[in-house]
């Protein structure tokens, strides 16, 4: 066993002994058409059991999600890229958790760095991002809250100040039978379509922060048994190792979940 592979070991039995499902999130962002989509969700149906070992969580494109859901295996999830803070009513352009639920989708990603950053336009707070996932929770649906720092904070040492600022409003506002519908995407934002991938030494430390922050404020049970999942170039040439890590619990995949090698990174989580 090589030296990072006895660091990440370390790190899992000081925090967590707990087994937890591996969990495989795609994010396609907004990209695809109905025809890629075909092609894309049929490869994914040859080349992997979605009923085995990891849970397969596609974010789809709002316009494209009953599509691929009508035509994901059983046993693959298709879940929508934000969830509104509101109900239903004069919200236009949202879609809410009541909406999502009707239609039988049951997984949202919340506060991804894309729409934290805002597209130019004033971005989305940890707390609205905690409300959204409260909402969500309460409407019976299961979250993907994603945090990350940029370089900057990772490089003046601001990154754990970062990270606790973004997960702060998710402990007021979540009750503790709550965390069961969460799972937490740790995504460097340095990382998302950079090509520029966490080492494992990077993301385990990472994790581990995040799980023990978790520990402290919410409960060891909670901490024990959330999955941190990783994103930021996750790709067919890093997964293998990053998946070695033992408070790395699956990936956020976004380039490649649009590729024939996702199949080959959810197949990895089978190992
Ligand atoms: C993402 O969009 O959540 C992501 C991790 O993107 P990529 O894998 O392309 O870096």
């Amino acid at each position: 066993m090589n030296q990072f592979n006895d660091h990440c070991i370390n790190h899992k039995y000081s925090v967590s002994s707990t087994k937890k499902r591996p969990f495989i999130g795609g994010n396609w962002k907004c990209n695809g058409t109905l025809t890629s989509i075909d092609s894309l969700i049929s490869e994914l149906n040859s080349n992997v059991t979605v009923s085995s070992i990891p849970e397969i969580v596609i974010a789809v494109p709002a316009l494209h999600i009953l599509h691929t859901k009508a035509i994901l295996n059983p046993g693959g999830f298709v879940a929508a890229q934000d969830v509104g803070v509101n109900g239903n009513g004069s919200y236009t352009g949202e879609h809410s958790a009541e909406m999502l639920v009707d239609a039988g989708i049951m997984w949202t990603i919340i506060g991804h760095s894309e729409r934290r950053q805002g597209f130019g336009v004033k971005g989305e707070t940890s707390i609205l991002v905690a409300t959204k996932a409260k909402r969500a929770i309460d409407n019976g649906m299961k979250v993907i809250v994603c945090i990350g720092e940029n370089l900057e904070d990772r490089q003046n040492g601001n990154m754990n100040d970062v990270l606790r600022n973004m997960l702060e409003p998710l402990f007021d506002t979540l009750n503790e039978c709550d965390w069961v519908n969460v799972v937490i995407a740790y995504e460097p934002v340095w990382a998302i379509g950079t090509g520029v991938t966490a080492t494992p030494e990077q993301a385990e430390d990472t994790h581990l922060l995040i799980r023990k922050l978790i520990s402290s404020r919410v409960s060891l049970n909670v901490a024990n048994n959330l999955r941190i999942i990783y994103g930021g170039s996750v790709k067919k040439n890093n997964c293998v190792n990053l998946i070695k890590c033992m408070n790395i619990d699956g990936f956020l995949v976004g380039g490649a979940s649009l590729l024939p090698e996702f199949s080959y990174i959810i197949n990895c989580l089978q190992l």
